[in-house]
């Protein structure tokens, strides 16, 4: 099997160290990605861990894809104990970092204990006789920066470009729970608060550079070609709309949350669909290598207003969901998440929270400033950086989260199967861990649509995307290669049986949820706020266990104090 190339760097902020170790028997099992992160945090983090304390690491880490020239391959992987769900939680981020991440030379990069003063930490490839390249640089300039000003102050004092650099903007330093780690200015690991883990470790921005990836030979099949040349030549919608395109089909069949989930289609969806996007959208964007170039530069000329996006999850978080029915205003909260480094699905359904409890839905003027409150943690801010699930009380709301993870779009009560999905993901409600909805929309084509409402049969697809979707974060290939990477270019891309790599993405499943069991996660959390809306929701899950070999009560047998079973071969 293909894998990422080179050691395990550990920055020690604490001690201000950095040391490299090989990890040969880890890429023996894992290609790299979140597979690698995941098994070294289960065996690297202690599982009673603080996630805001010096004892979490969090981990970055490319796969061997990094090394092509490929489409669909310009992203990257991060790993830590969330502070927002308190379980392993893995993130990935697209832009143009992964390249210079493995022009450092490293497999993975892993951060441990806290700095008291404000750090950036330079990652350069190592000397000739291996000693890791690392400068410790005091940032106190930094302090409150917002994310284009930290590219701009590497830009000048080292010669670096926003793509080198992944920062914090003031939300990390802040410890809002759901604040990103952002890179190449826009792009964001977004989910589950990791920009606040690394606020935490008293880390500003992480840069890298070098070119050791250039003794990196790798004689790929022609699927790498023809996946590229797929990409280049795809008439996708998501290359004129990106993932906003489904805005108006998401409406049409009643799974578009609005008004802070209290309904499914929102009468001024047309303001903030897909076209919309794309008539404010004035250049092309992208990840590194990938032509299929699905990002979104959009500019509104009457005001001025610049930003990436928005994607579809942050038009529902802002826009459906908080009332409001201009892509002006959505594409303003958009750029202000980017600006101060924050999730905008979590920050938007807090957002709208607040505008439910105040009866305030459609007040954009208010959603722009409560945005900069909860980076800030200024007055009611304060409350709502803590996420819906610590919050809702105070606000008499619901708790619409799933192990305190704020919901995306993709309805469950409509699409069932994905409802189930977001209950499943050892990550909570999230649309991409068992991405589940193309098939009920449908997405697909007619062989392999499913009917949205009813769990007959899905448990088994459920199970079966989660394992595929481990193994492209692992590669790391990103998920929109829909159609493009078919299982048989996947197994040759990786040189790998297919079989065997499911196996392998399997097993990342398995080892976030043994972390997450060992922190006291079980069925209880597997949970939904409409588990009622769905039929058969219960004895679904408990096929999904059954599936999985795992307990009926939501545990992994086999893993008592830490231990690792071995993966069996069928
Ligand atoms: S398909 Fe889109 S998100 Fe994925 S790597 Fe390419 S440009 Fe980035």
């Amino acid at each position: 099997m293909r894998h990422a190339q080179g050691p395990l760097l550990t920055v020690d902020l604490t001690n201000r160290t950095a040391t490299a170790e090989p990890i040969d028997d880890v890429l023996a099992d894992f290609p790299g990605g979140r597979g690698l992160n995941t098994r070294l945090a289960y065996d690297r983090i202690p599982f009673d861990v603080d996630p805001l304390g010096p004892e979490n690491r969090l981990y970055l880490s490319t796969g061997p894809m990094q090394y092509s020239t490929t489409s669909y391959t310009g992203r990257m992987s991060a790993t830590a104990v969330s502070p927002l769900t308190n379980g392993l939680c893995s993130s990935n981020a697209g832009g143009f970092l992964s390249r210079n991440f493995t022009g450092a030379g490293y497999a993975a990069v892993e951060f441990v204990g806290e700095s008291e003063e404000l750090l950036a930490v330079h990652v350069r490839e190592a000397d000739a006789d291996g000693t890791p390249s690392v400068e410790f640089e005091p940032v106190e300039d930094l302090a409150g920066a917002e994310v284009s000003a930290v590219s701009d102050r590497f830009a000048e004092s080292h010669d670096l470009a926003a793509e080198n650099v992944a920062c914090i903007g003031p939300a990390g330093e802040n410890g809002v729970r759901f604040a990103s780690i952002m890179t190449s200015d826009t792009r964001a690991f977004g989910r589950g608060g990791l920009g606040a883990v690394l606020g935490s470790k008293g880390i500003k921005a992480v840069t890298f550079d070098g070119d050791a990836d250039a003794a990196i030979d790798v004689d790929w099949p022609d699927d790498a070609g023809d996946v590229h040349r797929e990409a280049a030549t795809s008439d996708s919608i998501m290359k004129r709309q990106g993932t906003a395109s489904v805005t108006e089909l998401a409406n049409e069949v009643n799974a578009l949350p609005s008004y802070y989930f209290s309904e499914r289609s929102f009468e001024g969806a047309a303001g903030i669909s897909g076209d919309r996007v794309e008539e404010k959208k004035y250049k092309k964007g992208t990840c590194s290598a990938c032509a299929f170039a699905c990002k979104l530069p959009t500019r509104d000329e009457a005001t001025g207003l610049e930003t990436e996006g928005p994607e579809f999850e942050t038009v529902m978080a802002f826009g459906s969901n908080a009332g409001v029915d201009d892509i002006v205003d959505v594409m303003g909260a958009n750029e202000l998440c980017d600006e101060l480094g924050m999730d905008t699905i979590s920050c938007g359904d807090v957002v709208s929270m607040f505008l439910e409890s105040e009866d305030e839905f459609g007040n954009a003027e208010l959603v722009h400033s409560l945005v900069e409150q909860i980076a800030y943690r200024e007055g009611v801010g304060d409350k709502l950086a803590e996420g819906v699930h610590r919050a809702h009380e105070e606000f008499g709301a619901a708790d619409w989260s799933v192990k305190g993870l704020e919901f995306p779009g993709h309805d469950g009560r409509t699409l069932n199967g994905q409802g189930l999905a977001f209950a499943t993901s050892n990550r909570g409600a999230d649309h991409m861990y068992g991405e589940f909805y193309p098939y009920e929309y449908p997405l697909v084509g007619k062989e392999d649509a499913l009917e949205p409402s009813g769990l007959d049969g899905k448990p088994p697809k459920i199970v079966a995307k989660e394992n595929r979707n481990a193994v492209l974060d692992s590669a790391v290939i990103c998920k929109f290669s829909r159609g493009v990477v078919t299982d048989d270019r996947l197994a040759r891309l990786l040189d790998a049986d297919y079989e065997d790599l499911i196996r392998m993405g399997g097993r990342v499943v398995e080892l976030e949820r043994a972390f997450n069991n060992a922190r006291g996660f079980d069925r209880d959390d597997d949970t939904l706020p409409y588990v009622d809306a769905i039929d058969g929701f219960e004895a679904g899950l408990s096929e999904y266990y059954e599936l999985r070999g795992w307990n009926d009560d939501g545990t992994v047998p086999g893993y008592a104090d830490g231990d690792v079973p071995a993966v069996a071969d069928d």
